[in-house]
């Protein structure tokens, strides 16, 4: 039976013999069903149209997307630490070329993934790898494809390995993760984000949403609580969500800056946009 995967969100399901009766990531409120309706893919038939390409960010880490785009346009990082590489968000498609060279790389010793946008075919990669899967259990209804592979985590932080931690800063989602690794952005630290903190074109500012698609915002003491929870840690670059989406410096103040400009306008009474 194949294992059904959403065309609109690129969320895998379980093994079934009919397609699922519908997605609940595109059903809730910050995502959608596409006016022509739902529709689904296999990994096979995703296999036959598109492959993944390659990027290096960063010495040590390592894009990797789907083209032609597929679903939100998910891209994963490759990390590596000390320990053995950690795959940083997933995507849809795991085929044969990106096992080799992931395999080719040493493998994975573990998945962190940031929220359920971002969980997409991650029981195949835990698979494929033999390795565990660690989200935060704050989102453990958003599983669409249950698997003895995924570690749910509680609290505020886990460290995976030595200078790789996840931050739960929810938002965007109850369990919205962040990872922080040491010895990224150059020994300056980095922040891989996915878009629990979304990196906007002026990469002077960074923004927060409850939605993207449908445009609903966060509320002020959500956005000053993800803020609260990245401020002990020390970083200066920030990888967003996408390829192309990168704060290539001082992301300390950048962040600090970006919940100051949110709280103030969504703390406001109408009359700045009179103006
Ligand atoms: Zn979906
Ligand atoms: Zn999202």
């Amino acid at each position: 039976m194949p294992a059904f995967i959403c065309v609109t969100c690129g969320t895998q399901f379980a093994p079934s013999a009919k397609e699922p009766a519908y997605c609940p990531i595109c059903t809730d409120a910050r995502q959608f069903v596409p006016p022509a309706g739902q529709s689904w893919t296999t990994p096979d038939a995703l296999a036959r149209g598109h492959s993944n390409s390659f990027r290096q960010h960063e010495p040590g880490l390592i894009g990797i997307g789907t083209v032609p785009a597929f679903a939100i346009g998910q891209r994963a990082l490759l990390l590596a630490s000390d320990a053995g590489n950690v795959l940083w968000d997933c995507i849809s498609l795991l085929d044969d070329a990106t096992v080799a060279m992931v395999k080719g790389l040493g493998g994975l010793i573990g998945i962190a993934i940031s929220h359920p946008h971002y969980y997409a075919a991650m029981a195949d990669w835990a698979h494929a790898f033999d390795a565990p899967i660690h989200l935060h259990a704050g989102d453990r209804q958003w599983v669409m494809r249950p698997d003895p592979a995924i570690k749910f985590w509680d609290g505020d932080t886990l460290g995976l390995t030595r200078g790789v931690t996840l931050i739960r800063c929810g938002g965007h989602f109850a369990g919205g993760t962040v990872l922080h690794w040491a010895q990224g952005g150059g020994g300056r630290g980095a922040l891989l984000s996915g878009d629990i903190v979304q990196i906007i074109p002026d990469r002077k500012f960074v923004s927060f949403m409850r939605s993207y698609p449908n445009l609903i915002p966060l509320s002020a003491p959500a956005v000053e609580r993800v803020g609260a929870a990245l401020e002990p840690f020390a970083f200066d670059v920030i990888h967003g969500a996408w390829f192309d989406r990168i704060v290539p410096a001082d992301a300390k103040a950048v962040i600090r800056r970006s919940i100051a400009r949110y709280v103030t306008a969504v703390r406001g009474d109408g009359t700045a946009e009179l103006q």
